[in-house]
């Protein structure tokens, strides 16, 4: 086991979430020596120490201290704390940061012959899910007085193998409840990957580590959703250019060797630029257009 003074970050072991964790670990400079069945790994140029568990283990290894910080989904977060709230035991995490992967929600599903229905449908009906926690919650706020079935798996088979009536659980593009004759109700949940921090974490050299990470998390998902615009801008049009670059950015012009009539333009955009804005520019005469994408920024 690793000694105390590294900071422990959970992440999902192998799923929908261990890539983007790794990913993202990686973009945050942290170096890791991932072997493929180790439970631990060590970063080789930071005191981090990484676990790699079912993501279902991830909020109590975090609300329990096992580990200071934690990825994983919202989802799988609410149900946790919602189940330990019940139980009396509360546990002490807080959301550092909402995460740009693992976006899903959770819906309400039913036998596709059934055609539409509302919410008075589900009275009296078994709802099989594998979030009793979340979807107990929004039937008491609807009041709805249905029953909730348990399953850890294979929740869309339910119906069909008359396990339940209806179901409950995580769609993304919505091909697997349309594969099993499913049709798609309420979404009772929004979720995405974020990064949790046991709130009773005291240690001051754990603590001024991930004040290091945060920005570096920041400049990582400010990096992605910007982008380094440049092209070669006539003098005569450069109002109306600017005019048509997105966001609110002041671009670099620069001289260009050999000619009068062109500036060299370049900047920073927080959105990308459209196929019909790239045309457009080209109409006011400027050539050479680059939207290129960024690794890294601070500011
Ligand atoms: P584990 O073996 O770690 O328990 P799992 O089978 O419970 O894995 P995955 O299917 O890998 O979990 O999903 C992990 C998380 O990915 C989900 O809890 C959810 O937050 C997110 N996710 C994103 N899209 C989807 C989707 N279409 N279906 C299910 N989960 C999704
Ligand atoms: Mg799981």
């Amino acid at each position: 086991m690793s000694n105390n003074n590294r900071l422990r970050i959970a992440i999902q072991k192998s799923g929908r979430l261990s890539k983007d964790c790794q990913e993202l670990l990686k973009q945050l400079g942290i170096k890791l020596n991932l072997r493929e069945q180790r439970l631990i790994a060590h970063a080789t140029n930071m005191p981090i120490d990484v676990l790699r568990v079912r993501d279902d283990d991830i909020p109590g290894l975090v609300m329990d201290g096992v580990c200071d910080l934690g990825i994983v989904g919202e989802n799988v977060l609410e149900e946790a704390q919602a189940e330990r709230a019940r139980s009396g035991n509360k546990g002490s995490v807080k959301k550092l940061a909402k995460l740009d992967f693992g976006y899903c929600r959770l819906a309400l599903a039913w036998p596709q012959e059934l055609g539409k229905q509302d919410k008075s449908w589900f009275s009296g009906k078994r709802i099989a899910t594998t979030y009793p926690e979340i979807l107990s919650k929004y039937l008491e706020r609807e009041d709805i007085d249905a029953s909730v079935v348990m399953l850890t798996g294979s929740v869309e088979v339910a119906p069909r193998a008359g396990l339940a009536d209806a179901i409950c659980d995580l769609v993304s593009t919505g091909a697997t409840l349309e594969a099993n004759g499913l049709m798609q109700g309420d979404t009772i949940l929004e979720s995405n990957a974020c990064l949790i921090q046991n709130e009773m974490l005291k240690d001051a050299g754990k603590l001024a580590l991930i004040d290091k990470l945060m920005p570096r998390l920041r400049g990582v998902k400010q990096a992605k959703e910007s982008k380094y615009i440049m092209m070669h801008a006539p003098k005569a049009k450069l109002d109306e250019v600017c005019a048509l670059l997105p966001g609110t950015g002041q671009p670099t012009l620069l001289a260009l060797a050999g000619s009068e009539e062109y500036v060299a333009l370049h900047m920073v955009s927080s959105e990308t630029l459209f196929w019909e804005t790239m045309e457009s520019l080209k109409a006011l005469g400027a050539n050479s257009i680059l939207v290129m994408p960024i690794e890294k920024m601070m500011e």
